[in-house]
């Protein structure tokens, strides 16, 4: 581990310290805890801070030191018993339904189980309560909806060319995103992409939550789906951020290593891959948009932002369009809040961090907020509803493939 010079530039940038000013809750507390003791043998208290954590990587990016705090907390995670963790059985619950095929089928046991712990654990007024409403909401509408997947399947596709990979928030709960980014190919001159259906949740969420095992089975599955060659375009950016690290999850087996490096290389982010097309842009400079003063604001995912600074090609692809206004934020990008599980353990915090961005943006009034990370969709659609914005909320994808119907 690089050694923390306690210089503070962290606690500059990072969105629980600047909520709550405890020092536990920016990286230079996580990292001083973790010097002095072990994390297996923490205590509830030493669980809970280390759950407090977005994993956003804007430390890392401050830090002239290149502490990578946000891998020490996932190896902390890793190590700390669950007996120790009051969060434990959600992480538990999330664990073993992130790592069935069908995440979101899953996430309706994750509501009932969370149900029966919650009846338990939680009194009736807690906000952990309210905020797996999520699960019971989309339960219902999940018991109607089609999968991406299977609606691609319907389709003759040739592996081989492009492939997709949906994740489990346009596989099960937008599957228009998937189809918006076949019609964006289209006009980009490609055919229809290949998507394997034995494609799997990315892991993402199972490995915040401690589940080493199961985020390397869900990669290998991955791995194994789209073995072949060209590209593997994804439209989340959470998804994207942690496709790319499989090589890390195998650093102690060369074999599947090898395997990881040659998938991680082939991912490719869909706003970047559409701004290089001439097609799409060319198309998007004909088009005079927004007669009634539309404004957009593009929200920039921390996996974008940070891990891989993909900021500009999605603001590329809204700089050829004619009336509408792209709203940036004085004080630049600001985080949503979501943090992947970190919005269930720590409701209250998430609420303030994404209140915070809705009031920044409500000077401007924006008309549309389009992002394209899932977990950033799910918290602006509730914080701009539930805060009186009412901005629609849209996928990237889904915004410029309408415009362009
Ligand atoms: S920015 Fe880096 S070196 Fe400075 S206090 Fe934070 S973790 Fe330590
Ligand atoms: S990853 Fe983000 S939330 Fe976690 S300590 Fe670093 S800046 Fe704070």
């Amino acid at each position: 581990m690089n050694r923390c010079a306690k210089c503070g530039a962290c606690t500059t940038v990072c969105p629980v310290y600047q909520v709550t000013g405890k020092e536990p809750h920016a990286a230079r507390g996580k990292i001083h805890l973790l010097e002095r003791m072990a994390s297996s043998s923490g205590s509830k208290h030493f669980a809970d801070i280390f759950s407090s954590c977005l994993l956003c990587g804007a430390c890392l990016q401050a830090c002239p030191r290149q502490v990578d705090t946000p891998k020490q907390v996932l190896k902390a995670r890793q190590q700390i018993p669950r007996s120790s963790d009051e969060h434990s059985f959600l992480k538990f619950v999330v664990r073993k339904t992130f790592s069935q095929p069908g995440l979101l089928t899953g996430l309706t046991k994750v509501g009932k189980v969370a149900d029966q712990a919650l009846e338990n654990i939680l009194p009736a007024d807690s906000g952990l309560r309210l905020r797996l409403d999520f699960f019971r909401q989309d339960r219902q509408e999940l018991a109607t909806r089609e999968k991406y997947i299977d609606i691609a399947s319907r389709t003759e596709r040739q592996a081989g060319g492009i492939s997709f990979f949906a994740g489990c928030y346009t596989n099960y709960l937008q599957p228009q995103i998937g189809i918006a980014i076949e019609n964006l190919l289209a006009i980009a001159g490609e055919g229809l992409p290949h998507v394997p259906t034995t494609q799997a949740c990315c892991g993402l969420a199972v490995q915040s939550g401690g589940g080493i095992i199961e985020a390397k089975e869900l990669a290998q599955k991955n791995i194994k789906a789209f073995e072949g060659s060209g590209q593997i375009l994804t439209s989340c950016a959470s998804c994207y951020g942690h496709l790319r690290k499989y090589p890390d999850l195998f650093n102690d087996d060369w074999e599947w290593r090898e395997k990881a490096e040659a998938f991680a290389a082939r991912v490719c982010e869909f706003s970047t891959y559409f701004a290089q097309s001439s097609a799409i842009m060319d198309t998007l400079q004909n088009l005079h948009v927004g007669q009634n003063g539309q404004s957009v604001f593009y929200h920039d995912p921390c996996h974008l932002r940070f891990e891989t600074a993909i900021t500009a090609a999605p603001r590329h692809l809204f700089s050829r369009l004619g009336g509408i206004t792209l709203v940036e934020l004085p004080g630049g990008p600001q985080c949503c809040g979501m943090g992947g599980l970190f919005h269930l353990a720590h409701q209250n915090l998430s609420q303030r961090i994404r209140n915070g961005l809705i009031n920044s943006l409500r000077p401007f009034s924006p008309t549309t907020i389009v992002t394209t990370c899932s977990g950033c969709l799910l918290q602006l659609r509730q914080g701009s509803s539930s805060q009186g914005l009412n901005a629609e909320v849209k996928h990237l994808a889904v915004f410029f493939a309408e415009l362009l119907k």
